[in-house]
């Protein structure tokens, strides 16, 4: 078995705790390796490390961070697949859709590229008699990031590229169930150039985790994960005085209105409830069926269901993957069966299937529930799995009500070919993000990701100019190069003449 590495001050660090988690193939069921879980001190000297490097990457020139941001998005771009290939060995996701992580990914690199632009600050001359006034953004020093497992490359790419660009050193807790993809992409970092120090990885679970939250010399925290630990991250970091952004769960609502292009619907439900095996936190787990919708779409959904071919995300025929660990399989078996004993209709049952050849490999079908109500577990909870449920209602103002009665408001979609009501939903749903006739509506990286109310804590989406803003601070300087007919008492407070 394959024991993993830290990754500290630009090389592999072997672990010292003795502590170690085991990193499976969802495909087989297998332990293939191992990864080390750091102890406070090896936390604490990542961070020295990172606190050491920002002493010169912190005020190197934006003309040497470009040069190496460039060479990272060409070595980046030219690994592609190989990034895809330990994404889909640890996590399970098919080859065809590690891919698209990598490039979602790659467009935050491609961004962090033009940082020299975004950094550029303002200047207003003359506000006062001989007085200009400058307002500049300044790094804050070591920031760390804490990401979740379902995107093991993308996430950290939603936050170091950025924090090191503005010049800051940053330290990465991956999450422990999918280490490698976030370490080649600290090995490829080192090879582009980037300092030593500059990109630090500890691997581990809450002791590394609450260190980074307690650490004198962390001076913002970005956290991806679920609901119940951002809050917790959110709460602990900003109470230990830190910048803190903590993205959150979802449960994703797709309104479809009676005269939607139920053929592009049914597609959309399909991709977007079923794409990644339902491990997406922009999948979509609702869709609200308004009028006479229902009947004819759940038979479009179960058609193409009934085509799709589930199997080992490094067979190119497959075009879902396992789940991600066996008690999370059995977990989103069970609001399955829940839902059926809860009254909700079974039109499709995804629980009994497994892969020939693999059966110890953490298999769950697709599943398709019908007639749910929003007392039903299977509708209150973020299952995080290929579960669809299906909310009938009848009218556009019961299924807005509905959806903004979720404690949840990351992702929506609306389909309709009606352009008023499809303005209506963008300005009256509470959701971060927005999809018309687009069911997965993640921003580009030059926008910003981002929920509302629980699928977010803190202040600033991330990426995009949020990302620019909260990993950096504002300075506004106010200059006057004295004439000889300055100066004089006066102690009244200065105003502008
Ligand atoms: P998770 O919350 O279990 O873990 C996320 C990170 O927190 C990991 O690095 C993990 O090691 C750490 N962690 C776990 N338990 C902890 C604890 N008790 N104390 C301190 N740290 C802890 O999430 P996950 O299962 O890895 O990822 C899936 C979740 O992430 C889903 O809820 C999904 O919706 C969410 N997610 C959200 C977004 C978003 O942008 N809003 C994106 C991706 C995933």
């Amino acid at each position: 078995m394959k024991t993993l590495s830290h990754w500290i001050g630009g090389k592999p660090v072997e672990g010292t705790s003795g502590n170690f988690g085991p990193v499976y193939n969802p495909a087989t069921g297998a332990q293939e390796k191992q990864v080390p879980f750091a102890s406070v001190d090896e936390v604490d000297t990542a961070v020295a490390t990172a606190k050491e490097a920002f002493r010169t990457w912190g005020t190197s020139s934006l003309a040497k961070r470009t040069a190496v941001l460039f060479k990272y998005r060409e070595l980046v771009d030219a690994h592609r697949e190989e990034i895809a290939r330990l994404i889909t060995a640890e996590h399970g996701k098919v080859h065809s859709d590690a891919l698209g992580e990598v490039a979602r990914g790659l467009e935050i690199v491609e961004l962090a590229c033009g940082i020299s632009e975004k950094l550029k600050g303002e200047l207003s001359t003359q506000v006062s008699t001989r007085v200009d006034v400058s307002s500049i953004r300044q790094s804050l020093g070591v920031v760390a990031g804490i990401t979740p497992f379902n995107f093991p490359a993308m996430v950290p790419m939603w936050m170091f590229p950025i924090a090191i660009a503005c010049g800051n050193t940053f330290v990465l807790k991956p999450s422990e169930k999918v280490p490698s993809a976030a370490f080649k992409l600290a090995e490829l970092a080192a090879e582009a150039g980037l300092p030593d120090g500059v990109l630090n990885i500890v691997n581990g679970d809450k002791t590394a985790v609450d260190r980074i939250l307690a650490h004198p010399d962390i001076a913002a925290v970005s956290f991806v994960g679920s609901t119940p630990i951002a809050k917790y991250i959110h709460a602990t970091g900003t109470a230990n005085g830190k910048r803190v952004q903590a993205l959150g769960g979802a449960k994703n609502h797709m309104l479809v209105l009676p005269d939607a292009d139920l053929e592009l619907a049914a597609d959309s439900a399909i991709n977007a409830a079923y794409g990644s095996a339902g491990e997406r936190c922009m999948a979509i787990s609702v869709v609200v069926a308004v009028g006479d919708t229902a009947d004819p779409l759940i038979e479009k959904i179960k058609e193409r269901a009934a085509a799709l071919t589930i199997g080992p995300g490094d067979d190119p025929a497959s075009e879902m993957g396992p789940l991600i660990t066996k008690v999370h399989r059995d977990k989103v078996a069970s609001y399955v069966t829940g839902a059926a004993a809860q009254g909700a209709t079974v039109a499709i049952d995804g629980t009994g299937f497994t892969v020939e050849g693999h059966e110890d490999g953490h298999w769950i079908g697709v599943s398709l529930l019908d007639n749910v109500t929003p007392e039903m577990d299977c509708y209150r909870d973020e299952i995080f799995g290929p579960v669809l449920s299906v909310v009938r209602v009848e009218t556009y103002d019961e299924a807005i009500a509905l959806m903004n009665n979720s404690p949840w408001g990351n992702g929506t979609a609306i389909f309709t070919r009606d352009g008023g009501a499809a303005r209506r939903f963008q300005l009256e749903v509470e959701a971060g993000m927005v999809g018309v006739n687009v069911p997965i509506p993640v921003p580009v990286g030059y926008h910003s990701f981002g929920g509302w109310k629980d699928s977010l804590f803190g202040d600033h989406h991330i990426y995009g100019n949020d990302g620019v803003h909260f990993y950096t601070r504002g300075k506004v300087v106010t200059t006057r190069w004295p004439d000889p007919s300055d100066g004089g008492i006066n102690l009244g407070f200065p105003s502008n003449s």
